[in-house]
């Protein structure tokens, strides 16, 4: 037993200073808490973190993780994932790589770029399609893996191809065509790549009509809960809203710990204060039973669940 814990320190130790040699000293964190850098505040340790500014940077960390056989997590704002309190293993990136580049309709991002201002820099350049963004926190990338969007647009819609890392650390560039976009999903739920960059196209329209576009969206959003969540936590079943449904159990404003089913959309988590992971999976757990015992309907879950869970 004594053996294996010092050939785990000892192969943390190489990891740590190969880290080092690719990407410089003192950029690798050990046993970093991630509730600060997720939007329902809460969840334990990463074992390994790292902040990535440059694709330069993300690309490296990928490839040091998949040589030392660490698992890698990529995290953007941490707008749609549930980390568990006992934490993730391996390295955990947090995604800044921001770069925005505009060539006619064309825009070109980094996987980082935040999605508000992606849609702000698209509507300065008289860029449409992108409005929808304004509304949605997060980054490129993790757009791109849950393919988010509304009811009525998504990203994927607007992707020409994508550039990400591969469980080998290759560079592959996807075209839009073999991502598998649909409700909320895309070919990177399945897999281990890590997206890097991506290529998206919009349409030439007026400023003042995409700004008009954007106000309309943020307007149909103010009724939207405040407060720490991940928005909708469900994917609509088809033909029907998975916050009704909640409803209609008479879930809203259940209170389970520091979570608590919004009071205004069922379809809604917030941490009211000081909830932890394992209080909200359970209030999830909850309301999936509660809507198959009274409707025969199975919810499925847009968030992701990141980290080590004993269920
Ligand atoms: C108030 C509120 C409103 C919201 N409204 C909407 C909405 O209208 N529509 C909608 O679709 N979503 C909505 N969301 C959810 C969220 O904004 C989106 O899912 C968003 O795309 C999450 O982006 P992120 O960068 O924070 O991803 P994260 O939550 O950080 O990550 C999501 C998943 O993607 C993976 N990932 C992230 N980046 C990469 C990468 N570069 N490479 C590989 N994997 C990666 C993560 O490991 C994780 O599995 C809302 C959330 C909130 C809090």
């Amino acid at each position: 037993m004594a053996k294996r814990g010092e050939a785990a320190e000892a192969a943390a130790v190489e990891f740590a200073r190969a880290f080092e040699t690719r990407l410089g000293p003192g950029r690798l964190r050990r046993r970093e808490r991630l509730a600060p850098y997720v939007n329902w505040r809460v969840g334990g340790p990463a074992e390994w973190f790292f902040i990535a500014r440059t694709p330069a940077d993300l690309l490296a960390a990928v490839r040091v993780a998949r040589e030392a056989r660490l698992p890698v997590t990529v995290l953007g704002y941490g707008a749609n994932v549930l980390v568990s309190d006992a934490g993730i293993p391996g390295l955990v990136i947090l995604n800044r790589t921001e770069g925005v580049a505009i060539s006619g309709a064309e825009i070109r991002a980094e996987s980082g770029a935040n999605l508000v201002a992606l849609a702000r820099r698209a509507c300065e350049a008289g860029i449409a399609g992108f409005e929808f963004l304004i509304g949605i926190p997060g980054t490129l990338g993790g757009a791109i893996v849950g393919n988010a969007g509304t009811r009525e647009e998504w990203i994927g819609e607007r992707v020409l191809e994508v550039e990400a890392v591969d469980d080998r650390g290759e560079v592959v560039v996807w075209p839009a065509s073999q991502l598998d976009f649909g409700y909320r999903r895309s070919r990177f739920q399945r897999t281990s790549d890590v997206v890097l960059a991506a290529r998206l196209r919009g349409y030439r329209a007026s400023r003042s009509d995409i700004e008009a576009r954007m106000q309309q969206m943020l307007e149909a959003r103010k009724h939207q809960p405040s407060g720490p969540s991940t928005g909708s936590v469900f994917k609509n079943p088809p033909g029907d809203y998975a916050g009704r449904l909640i409803e209609a159990c008479g879930l809203k404003g259940y209170r389970l710990g520091g979570a608590q089913i919004s009071e205004k959309h069922a379809n809604f988590i917030l941490n009211v204060g000081g909830a932890t992971a394992r209080e909200i999976r359970a209030l999830i757990e909850l309301a999936k039973a509660a809507v198959r015992d009274r409707f025969g309907i199975l919810l499925e879950e847009e968030i992701r669940y990141l980290g080590t869970w004993d269920t």
